[in-house]
């Protein structure tokens, strides 16, 4: 098979003992380490057109890399073809019809910075780092998502190589169940090589983020819950119990703290925005405030996530409507009196455009959310398998009757967890992208569970 590979691909075709081997397989998340009989670099749809045919040809599963952000450590792969995609990086921008054409292994960096530059921007996720089609496959949330949607909500059409190794494009027009199933069901219907996707016009925000010192995180969060309640969908916001290390690398002020950090993004008006935004700026003094008219292309400055490499441990849910309960049981559980290994519990306000389905239907779950939740443990490796699941067991516990019997994929975290693929998506939604993924790989080619 490692021949036949060879003599087709243009890429390189490297085993576990091939130098380079390690560097092609890197993820994200350091904490799943990839060892494939065989990782795929492909340089060309060609290629993996090629690389899935002798796949199927014997009978090897086929998984895709791209940025490794959505890898967990259950998800390292031991056997088989590992496709990767980061040399499909072509990007062309048709200003007129507002259409990026972005190659698979374009990360939202990229398209970011050339659609600036005809005052366009896409509709992306908190970190400019993440995939563009692993993160729009799941749906796609991001800083804009009250007044924008879903991020698959503005892809216009999919290429992607199918099980029998054929080259199919997936839109309204063409094979358009496949294109229901690829706006938010995520895996196992092929490898996308490339995506069209509406930009919309925005140059300029009144966003950023600010952060509240520890005496009034409580406070603040319970208003800043209260607020969402009659909160315009011209603005999303989120906030997020962050619990950061003393360490020098970390702002001065936030540097071994319990504090909260209030995240703003409105769309129009600046004045109308620093109006909306008073009451929140008005219930306490900021340790740090940066928020103001920012430049969209900056738009990953308002969650600053990280961009380098690391272990990461990620648990998340949907919520439907929140009371004063919720918050008080929140704050008990992971609020500043409690010493917890959780570098951050952050709450995304969302409705608005992501309660709107495209006019055509599409797969995404997690469509009639009010907020996320979603709960990040210290990147201790050590903990991911201990000490962390139970306690976030135990809190997700208590918050039941607030969390929805359904999630998004991309927010899950945990896929290691039985029913967390099923409980991603609404059960009608689950069986027609289960039907569709056996017209198009009936043999179970691209492995997703
Ligand atoms: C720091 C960070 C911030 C994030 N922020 C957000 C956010 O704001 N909103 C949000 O919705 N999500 C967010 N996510 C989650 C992210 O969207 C998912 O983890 C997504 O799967 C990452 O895609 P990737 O291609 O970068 O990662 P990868 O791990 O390389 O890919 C993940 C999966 O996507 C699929 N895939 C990728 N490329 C292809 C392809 N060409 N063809 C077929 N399948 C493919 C595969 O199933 C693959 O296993 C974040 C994750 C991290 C780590």
């Amino acid at each position: 098979m490692i021949d036949e590979l060879r003599s087709t691909i243009a890429g390189p075709v490297l085993t576990r003992s091939d130098e380079g081997f390690t560097d092609e397989v890197a993820a994200h998340n350091t904490i799943a380490v990839h060892t494939p009989e065989v990782a795929v670099g492909a340089t060309s749809e060609d290629d993996v057109a090629a690389a899935v045919r002798v796949a199927a040809k014997h009978a090897v599963p086929v998984r895709v890399l791209a940025t490794g952000h959505g890898t967990t450590p259950s998800m390292a792969v031991t056997d088989g073809i590992l496709i990767t995609t980061s040399r499909l990086n072509d990007l062309s921008i048709d200003a007129e019809t507002r259409i990026a054409h972005i190659g698979a292994g374009c990360d939202w960096a990229k398209v970011v910075a050339a659609a600036a530059e005809h005052g366009l921007h896409p509709i992306t996720g908190a970190a400019a780092s993440v995939g563009t089609i692993g993160y729009t496959l799941g749906g796609g949330l991001g800083p804009l998502a009250r007044t924008y949607g879903f991020s698959s909500d503005w892809a216009r059409g999919f290429r992607l190589v199918t099980a029998d190794g054929t080259v199919v494009s997936a839109n309204a027009d063409e094979n358009p169940d496949l294109f229901w199933a690829l706006r938010g069901g995520k895996g196992g219907f092929g490898v996308v090589t490339s995506m069209d996707f509406e930009l919309v016009p925005l140059t300029t925000l009144y966003g950023g983020s600010m952060f509240f010192d520890t005496e009034h995180l409580a406070p603040v969060l319970t208003a800043w819950l209260d607020w969402t309640t009659t909160a315009p969908e011209s603005v999303s916001t989120s906030v997020a119990i962050l619990r950061l290390p003393p360490m020098d690398f970390i702002p001065e002020p936030l540097r071994g703290k319990t504090t909260l950090n209030l995240r703003y993004a409105f769309v129009g008006d600046s004045a109308e925005g620093e109006r909306l935004l008073q009451p929140l700026r008005d219930l306490a003094p900021r340790l740090i405030d940066a928020v103001g008219e920012m430049q969209a292309a900056d738009i990953a400055q308002i969650h600053n996530d990280p961009t380098d490499p690391g272990p990461g441990w990620v648990r998340g849910v949907m919520l439907g409507g929140l009371d004063d309960g919720f918050a008080k049981t929140l704050l008990e559980v992971v609020g500043p009196e409690q010493q917890l290994p959780l570098i951050l519990v952050e709450l995304r306000h969302l409705g608005g455009a992501t309660h709107r389905d495209v006019p055509e239907g599409s797969a995404v779950g997690g469509r009639t959310a009010e907020y996320s939740l979603s709960i990040i443990g210290v990147p201790d490796p050590s903990l991911f398998d201990t000490a962390l699941p139970p306690l976030v067991d135990g809190i997700l516990k208590q918050l039941a009757p607030w969390i929805s019997a359904e999630t998004n994929i991309n927010f899950a975290g945990g896929l290691e967890l039985p029913g967390s693929y099923e409980a991603s998506w609404p059960a009608e939604t689950f069986s027609r992208l289960a039907e569709i993924r056996t017209t198009y790989d009936p043999n179970g080619l691209f492995r997703f569970p």
